[in-house]
């Protein structure tokens, strides 16, 4: 399809005064790119005049197929309700670990690729990697074997899916144009459709410890991936949730599949079974199966959820009964309410900064991560507490990371005389 009439400097200029491009011309220049005949500044520019100009609705949807048509595109048509989750990224955010089995125990099929930790947000794939044995490389047989005999699979973003998204992430990354609307709706839609599942719920997240800071903006981002996999002919759905504050109490590897386990046995907090039963309401009315609340709830108190979750974790080698045995990080170390009052907040950003200092985040691909650190959090916004009690706990080596956790954590808690209402769901009705 690459035509050899298109000039990348036309493309350029053409984005930088306002312009639409034509998808056969984009496609043109991108193959350019993913060939090696058009360089990475002139890339990058274009990059740049994107982040100020925008991308009409069409142009977005171009470059997602353009992304998308990049590597390997699953086929899943042998498998039945295959659904997909993919949330934008938060701190504490744990919910695939309930939402897979909660998913398949209601008779879905959850295949789905994960990402890895990155800055101060966490990755399902090094949370699941902190169970001992547990594979997240898959061949693509064993991948659509197991989501056939299980109903779930969670395996590594596969380097043949989407790869130009890949490529024109790091360069984003290098460029100062990763915050870019349609740039962010084509990355993260290309690796959704390439993952092959007919249903999609979008988990946008709103607030500090998000990409998205306001309601209007995780919308606008919202309701252009919807766009984007309705023309590609998938179910979609989306809900706003809030990442004002951490999900959950727990925000670290080990500590957040124990918070995950805890809540499949009905022991969980609250607000993290709350939104996987919202998630799982809407993805399974989009894939054909409803399922009132009520039931999604009796899955969870009568152990069917829990219950694939021990055949999904075992099926990818994991030892649940090792993992129950692993010691978190041996220090510990309190954070103290320093007034009596009530928490009136508590920054997901500087949380999962505290996190990340302790060691259970990386900041450039491929940097280990330490599964047994972490921060707990033991109040919510809204709770009285009192002076000098215990708010939160940090799990560390020897040290390691705690200055700068302690002042990233004094920074993120705030006691005042009341509290911000803090709804959890802030939209559902975007479908
Ligand atoms: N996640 C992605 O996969 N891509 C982006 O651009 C941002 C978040």
């Amino acid at each position: 399809m690459a035509s050899a009439n298109v000039r990348p400097v036309d493309i350029i200029l053409e984005k930088r005064s306002g312009g639409e491009h034509d998808p056969e011309r984009l496609e043109a220049f991108l193959t350019g790119y993913l060939q090696g005949d058009v360089p990475d500044y002139q890339v990058a520019a274009w990059l740049m005049a994107v982040c100020w100009q925008g991308m009409t609705d069409r142009e977005t949807t171009a470059l997602t197929r353009i992304l998308a048509a990049s590597g390997d595109e699953l086929d899943l048509g042998a498998l039945r309700h295959t659904v997909d989750k993919h949330s934008t990224g938060g701190v504490g955010d744990k919910t695939s670990l309930v939402l897979a089995p909660l998913l398949a125990a209601a008779g879905a099929t959850v295949a789905k690729m994960s990402g890895r930790a990155l800055g101060h947000t966490g990755g399902t794939v090094d949370k699941l990697e902190s169970i001992p044995g547990f594979r997240s490389t898959l061949d693509q047989d064993t991948f659509l074997r197991q989501a056939q005999e299980v109903g779930i699979v969670v395996a590594g973003q596969s380097k043949a899916l989407a790869p130009a998204d890949g490529l024109l992430y790091s360069l984003r990354d290098a460029t100062g144009t990763v915050r870019s609307l349609p740039l962010i709706a084509s990355s993260i839609m290309s690796k959704k459709l390439a993952g092959g599942a007919r249903s999609i719920v979008l988990d946008v997240k709103v607030g500090s410890g998000a990409f998205m800071r306001t309601p209007s903006e995780a919308r606008a981002l919202a309701e252009t991936m919807i766009a984007i996999g309705r023309q590609a002919g998938r179910n979609m759905r989306a809900v706003l949730s809030s990442m004002a504050q951490p999900l959950g109490m727990a925000v670290g590897n080990a500590l957040e599949v124990r918070e995950a386990l805890a809540c499949l046995r009905g022991e969980g907090p609250s607000d993290l079974l709350e939104l996987c039963l919202v998630l799982a309401g809407q993805v399974l009315e989009a894939t054909g199966l409803p399922t009132p609340e009520a039931q999604l709830r009796a899955l969870v108190e009568g152990g069917q959820a829990l219950e694939r979750f021990h055949r999904w974790i075992a099926a990818q080698g994991g030892d649940l009964a090792a993992f129950e045995r692993l010691e978190l990080a041996p220090d510990r170390t309190p954070v103290r309410a320093r007034e009596g009052g009530v928490l009136a907040e508590v920054d997901a950003l500087s949380v999962g900064q505290a996190a990340f200092v302790l060691g259970a985040g990386r900041s450039r691909k491929g940097d280990p991560v330490d599964p047994g650190v972490g921060v707990t959090l033991h109040a919510k916004v809204g709770n009285a507490v009192g002076s000098g009690e215990v708010l939160a706990t940090l799990y560390h080596r020897g040290g390691k990371g705690v200055e700068e956790a302690m002042r990233l954590m004094e920074r993120a808690l705030r006691v005042a005389e009341s509290a911000p209402a803090t709804p959890l769901i802030l939209e559902t009705a975007l479908a």
